[in-house]
């Protein structure tokens, strides 16, 4: 049976990561952070104390890493020339540097190249910010989520709550949509719901109602290519 790439992408604390995973558990697809691989870069950025405006350096360093994801004991680590940087990605330090580092070309089309070879054959979930519009333009199954702003930052800061980090709810609101606009005002591959993707505002829904919906739309998309 052919297994749809299914595509989800949207701004920061809508709820990708969560819904992603659970998707990919259900289904027993693969699951691809993009984001995690920004985040390696970046950090592979500010371990070399290359300035963010320093691009032809970063592009440099981008092409010479190797960025992987593996699932280790059913957990996905990310890893930047071997190193596991699974923890590191998640500072503060290195979400505000991923934002930048994401915009330059060269970098985006080396991680581009990357997730791309990622899958020959369907059967994956991958999130980002381009994913339906540029990595994969016809992935059978396309969703942007998307929430209010108070919202996503109170999922972040309770995400990061968990992790053991402290944050201030309006301080980490304010970041998020100093990304938010970096991410959509991009030139290259620019944070935008694809025209065919189905938008899923996650404000008033629980993960197992947002992933419900997806799976459904999965598999409707399986039926009807069933019937061609
Ligand atoms: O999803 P996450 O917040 O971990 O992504 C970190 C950063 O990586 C985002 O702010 C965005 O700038 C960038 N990104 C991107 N394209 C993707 C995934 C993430 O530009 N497909």
């Amino acid at each position: 049976m052919h297994k749809p790439i299914i595509a989800i992408d949207g701004p920061a604390g809508a709820g990708k990561s969560t819904v992603a995973k659970t998707v990919a558990d259900r289904l027993g697809y693969l699951y691809i952070d993009t984001g995690a691989m920004y985040r390696a870069i970046a950090w592979k950025v500010s371990q070399a104390d290359i300035p963010v405006s320093d691009t032809k350096s970063i592009v440099s360093l981008a092409m010479r890493t190797q960025v992987k994801l593996a699932i280790i004991d059913g957990e996905q680590r990310v890893f930047a020339d071997e190193e596991d940087v699974t923890v590191q990605i998640r500072s503060r330090e290195v979400t505000a540097a991923a934002s930048p580092v994401s915009a330059i070309p060269g970098v985006r089309k080396r991680l581009v190249e990357l997730q791309r070879s990622m899958t020959d054959q369907g059967g994956v979930v991958m999130e980002g910010r381009d994913i339906g519009t540029v990595v994969f333009p016809n992935a059978e199954v396309k969703v942007f989520l998307t929430a209010s702003a108070q919202q996503r930052a109170n999922r972040r800061v309770q995400q990061m709550k968990e992790m053991g980090i402290e944050a201030d709810t309006e301080q980490i609101a304010a970041e998020m949509r100093d990304r938010d606009l970096r991410d959509s005002s991009r030139a290259d591959a620019p944070l935008v719901q694809a025209p065919d993707a189905v938008l899923i505002d996650t404000d008033h829904l629980s993960i197992e109602q947002v992933v419900d919906k997806i799976i459904h739309i999965h598999d409707q998309s399986i039926s009807e290519v069933g019937k061609k």
